[in-house]
């Protein structure tokens, strides 16, 4: 594992009071690692989980030949150009009741969508495209000229998907047509990587909690609940650890407690330099930990390293797994991250399969938790979870790399912006009267004022080298659509 000097070293012009969005993004992708430990879950359970293996599918996608359409199958061999198609009507075939004899020339049968083709047949006439006559209780069909071509509304065996064929991809997020998909192969369960614990705690000897009295220069705490909200969607483990004053003996335990249980820690606030921030220096003292003056705005300063497991050998920390926690089995395997402790007993939950490997020496310790210090001001928090935090708990649970597509928008506005920083703006996006996508700002775009972010629908992206935004002019958008 390398240290974050050696990352450093590895990174052109990497300069820590000057780094840009793309410097923090590629440094991050260097210093995190996926998780390794696997748990079969059953298909409801899977959502939102990562795949640990190719899914290769076990059947043909659809099983069978089948009719697309409402209508009547026949053999197209007996289509004639320019002339009318008259067919006896001799039974029906239903989805889940196939139709079970011969069907012969000039006959057809009545067929529903998804019921099986009967043999020998190859084509559906839709039922609206056909007349239907009934003499003396036979039932005949007349189909006009060019209204269907031989394979026409027949979905062949396999179309969709062939036996041995993969279906999804080991580092797929598992989505709702993912589950879906795995559904339709019959599988019940999937074989996914576990998830991620994460640890938050909000910092500041001014931030309260709902329900605490209000008291002079006191704010409530909103970094903890939009954190929360960010980690839910991601599907993480939260372990809250709640508001720490700014007093290093709190603050110490809270970290040790952290890098216990957690595969990365995330706190907001006390990463300037400011006078009561022991934030930073505890950071220091407890790992590996550079501090960022990001090219940027909002989120200028951010800390980010690795804290040592070491406290989780102390004891007065209870190392327990939070509720749903997929332990380790034993103590013995490797894990690339979020080991706990040894002494950490904690029961297999059902569904659990062993981790992948299973040979190497782990030590105890020598996994340290990913930290993200982020600013304490909430607009701040947000935007630098969405940049930074996010892509890195992604790459941390095993998922492909994806890069959230940007979208282009007119601006309705004039944006100031100064080149030499990336400004997220929060933005309202909607469609013009032309189709085309406009964008406004959602007023004061303060760091601290976090009804910026929740009026917006996604963030206009001012690059680095931008400058000023005129009406009219193009700009990227970040949507936040099922990311918050
Ligand atoms: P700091 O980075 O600790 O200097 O904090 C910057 C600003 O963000 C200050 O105005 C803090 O009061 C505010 N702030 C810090 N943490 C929180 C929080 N959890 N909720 C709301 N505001 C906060
Ligand atoms: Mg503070």
């Amino acid at each position: 594992m390398k240290s974050l000097d050696q990352i450093a070293a590895e990174l052109q012009g990497y300069d820590p009071q000057a780094i840009t969005v793309h410097g923090v993004l590629d440094f991050l992708s260097r210093m995190v690692m996926p998780v390794r430990d696997v748990i079969e879950l059953p298909l409801f359970d899977a959502l939102g989980r990562v795949l640990a293996y190719d899914v290769i599918s076990p059947v043909d996608v659809p099983p069978h030949d089948n009719s697309a359409m409402d209508g009547y199958a026949f053999a197209a061999g007996q289509l004639v150009d320019n002339a009318l198609l008259e067919l006896q009507v001799i039974g029906t075939a239903l989805a889940g009741k196939a139709w079970q004899g011969g069907v012969g020339p000039g006959q057809c049968v009545k067929i529903m969508t998804g019921a099986v083709m009967p043999p020998g047949l190859d084509t559906v006439a839709p039922q609206e495209f056909v007349k239907v006559a009934e003499t003396g209780g036979v039932h005949r069909v007349t189909i006009p000229p060019g209204v269907v071509r031989a394979g026409d509304n027949r979905r062949a065996r396999g179309e969709d998907l062939m036996k041995g064929q993969p279906a999804l991809r080991k580092g797929e997020l598992i989505t709702p047509a993912r589950l879906g998909l795995a559904a339709s192969l019959g599988l019940e369960k999937l074989t996914t990587l576990r998830p991620l614990r994460v640890a938050y705690f909000s910092t500041g000897d001014e931030i309260l909690s709902p329900g605490e009295a209000p008291r002079e220069g006191a704010v409530y705490d909103s970094n903890r609940y939009t954190v929360f909200g960010l980690l839910s969607r991601l599907g993480c483990e939260i372990i809250d650890l709640g508001v720490v004053r700014d007093d290093p003996a709190l603050l110490e335990a809270a970290f040790l407690t952290a890098a216990m249980q957690a595969d990365a820690i995330i706190t907001s606030g006390g990463v300037s330099v400011g006078e009561a921030d022991y934030t930073r220096a505890l950071m220091k003292k407890l790992g590996d930990v550079a501090f960022w003056r990001i090219a940027m705005r909002p989120g200028r300063p951010m800390a980010v390293g690795r804290l040592q497991r070491a406290g989780s050998l102390q004891a007065g920390f209870a190392a327990r797994p939070p509720q749903g926690e997929t332990a380790p089995l034993g103590g013995s395997e490797p894990h690339e991250v979020g080991s706990v402790g040894a002494g950490c007993a904690a029961g297999p939950p059902q569904g659990e399969t062993a981790p992948l490997g299973g040979s190497e020496p782990h030590e105890v310790g020598s996994v340290g938790a990913i930290l993200f210090g982020l600013p304490g001001n909430p607009v701040a928090v947000m935007v630098t979870f969405l940049a930074f935090v996010r892509p890195a708990l992604l790459q941390m649970m095993g998922a492909n790399p994806e890069l959230m597509p940007l979208l282009k928008a007119r601006s309705s506005e004039a944006i100031r912006k100064k080149p030499g920083r990336t400004e997220y703006q929060r933005g309202r996006v909607s469609t013009a009267s032309d189709g085309s996508l406009q964008v406004k700002t959602t007023g004061s775009q303060g760091s601290g004022v976090l009804r910026s972010m929740a009026e917006a629908n996604g963030l206009i992206v001012l690059h680095h080298a931008q400058g000023n935004v005129a009406v009219g002019d193009e700009v990227d958008v970040m949507m936040f659509d099922g990311v918050i």
